[in-house]
């Protein structure tokens, strides 16, 4: 029987879980190496794969108030700014700031009585028994433990494989700008992308309080630094989207200050169960943020095993194996889709960036229709 969960990483996919095994009344405790719970003020993107999920476990509805709803996206030359194509959002597609996400989250998981453990950095671990070690040689176990420690994770480390995250030569520029800074425009309130040679941009309005976030994407070199966020210069964006769409440049331009993130990637590993332990999120399947899906699955994938965990009483092996089945193959798949739509946005070549826009026109809105309608609870019951 599984009585105790511990979940290590308090980002969207160990908050998601906790919320989510409390709601099914199991003891949780959560680990956060920081000192406070604090996300980067930025935007996130979530859709309704996630967002029917967060219904269900009572995140949604504080979560809408503090969102913004676009109705949908346009798809935009990165020259004349010219609509290439349009789709429509269905329903339930949130554009949040990431401070308000794990805040709200966070005050939900204690009033649902989870225990927030902070300025715990976990060590080490032993899989099969399910015991771990803080940094300070505190010791803790329980029945299952959660490995939700993102793209470095230091459980994942030699348990799972071998592999390191590595630099994809992708450089996400990302600044949020006041609304009344913002270049007006017809659709300047929905979700805009404009794909170009080398590089691609995002920007769309987040939160309630009339902020709009932005993230340019270029092709990059090398990424020395330790941190994978830094601030950078405004200059050096504006020479890298140099011969852009004046629009463009206006909202780079509209923003005070600009920070720079080096994108990694890590390979699933064959197995994301092992003993007591399983990975979620960006421990199991980072992937390149082009279709806005990482957050997304790590939501998926927190309630999907809490799902398990409770539906399946506890029986250990079932549990691992449902999940291995459904969330590997999931995370694989949106990996490598990810992975697809960067090359696809960066095409540089005339010709094929012709091609590309026609290919829009037409995909779009199936394409992005085949990610956002997978439904965890439809996919469990074919089990
Ligand atoms: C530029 C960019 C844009 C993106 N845009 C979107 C988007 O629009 N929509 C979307 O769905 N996704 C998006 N993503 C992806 C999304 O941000 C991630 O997939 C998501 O944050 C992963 O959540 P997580 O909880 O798995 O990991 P993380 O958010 O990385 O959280 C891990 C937590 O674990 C803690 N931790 C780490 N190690 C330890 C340890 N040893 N002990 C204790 N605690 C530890 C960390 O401090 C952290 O709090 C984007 C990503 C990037 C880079």
């Amino acid at each position: 029987m599984i009585h105790s969960v511990a979940i290590i990483g308090a980002g969207i996919s160990g908050l998601t879980a906790g919320c989510a095994l409390r709601k099914y009344g199991f003891e949780v405790d959560i680990f956060e190496r920081s000192d406070s719970i604090t996300e980067f003020g930025a935007g996130i993107t979530l859709s309704r794969n996630a967002t029917s999920l967060l219904r269900k476990i009572d995140l949604y509805d504080e979560l809408e108030r503090s969102s913004y709803k676009p109705q949908g996206s346009f798809i935009r030359h990165y020259k004349t700014a010219k609509d290439i194509a349009y789709v429509d959002f269905t329903k339930d597609f949130l554009t949040a700031n990431r401070r308000d996400v794990v805040r709200i989250f966070s005050e939900r998981f204690i009033d649902m009585g989870g225990r927030l453990h902070l300025s715990q950095d976990i060590e080490s671990l032993d899989v099969e028994s399910g015991q771990f070690f803080s940094s300070g040689k505190d010791s803790y176990s329980a029945d299952l433990v959660l490995a939700c420690d993102g793209i470095k994770s230091t459980i994942r480390d030699g348990e799972f494989d071998v592999s390191e995250p590595t630099f994809t030569n992708y450089i996400a520029w990302r600044g949020v700008v006041d609304e009344s800074n913002f270049p007006q425009f017809s659709g300047n309130d929905q979700v805009n992308i404009y794909h170009g040679p080398g590089g691609h941009v995002v920007h769309y309005p987040i939160g309630n309080e009339n902020k709009i976030n932005f993230v340019a994407i270029e092709t990059g070199e090398n990424w020395e630094e330790e941190s994978w966020k830094k601030e950078g210069n405004k200059k050096d964006l504006l020479h890298a989207f140099d011969d852009w769409n004046i629009t463009i440049k206006e909202v780079f331009s509209s923003v005070s200050s600009v920070y720079k993130w080096g994108i990694f990637e890590r390979r699933v590993p064959k197995k994301i169960t092992k003993g007591r332990v399983i990975l979620l999120g960006d421990a199991a399947h980072p992937m390149v943020p082009f279709l806005g899906q990482g957050g997304c699955l790590a939501i998926e994938d927190a309630f999907t095993l809490a799902y398990l965990v409770n539906h399946l009483k506890g029986d250990l092996d079932k549990i691992k194996d449902s999940y291995q089945k459904l969330r590997r193959t999931r995370g694989s798949l949106i990996q490598q889709r990810s992975n697809f739509q960067g090359k696809f946005n960066h095409l540089s070549n005339p010709l094929l960036m012709g091609l590309r826009n026609r290919a829009v026109k037409l995909l779009v809105k199936p394409n992005i229709e085949n990610i956002h309608s997978y439904d965890a609870l439809k996919e469990i019951s074919k089990l």
